[in-house]
């Protein structure tokens, strides 16, 4: 609950003693509606980034060095060469136990 105080000009007039204090739930519908956005390329970037920190050391061993399992769906470059970091991570693999695990 907002602490917010109004006057009322209407009860200056009245010569009401105190301040007028409107309840902000009565003026809600005149709120704009917060804008839906998209979700861009950053968003995808900011995704990858959250799940590989997550998952930088093994579950089993705490191994510091793992590697992501990427499906074969990233995107090529003009030259055909594939861009990395664009394909979907499904889990990782251990560089020290070879264990896997979904992401
Ligand atoms: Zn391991």
């Amino acid at each position: 609950m907002s602490g917010l105080k109004l006057f009322d000009a209407d009860a200056i007039d009245a010569k009401d003693e105190g301040p007028v204090i409107f309840r902000i739930a009565d003026f809600a519908h005149l709120r704009r509606p917060a804008p839906v956005m998209e979700p861009t390329e950053d968003d995808e970037a900011l995704g990858r980034a959250r799940i590989l920190h997550a998952n930088r050391r093994c579950p089993y061993c705490k191994h510091p060095v793992v590697q992501p399992v990427e499906l074969n769906n990233g995107r090529y470059s003009r030259n055909r060469s594939r861009l990395p970091g664009s394909a979907s991570v499904v889990g990782f693999q251990c560089d020290g136990c070879y264990q896997e695990w979904p992401a």
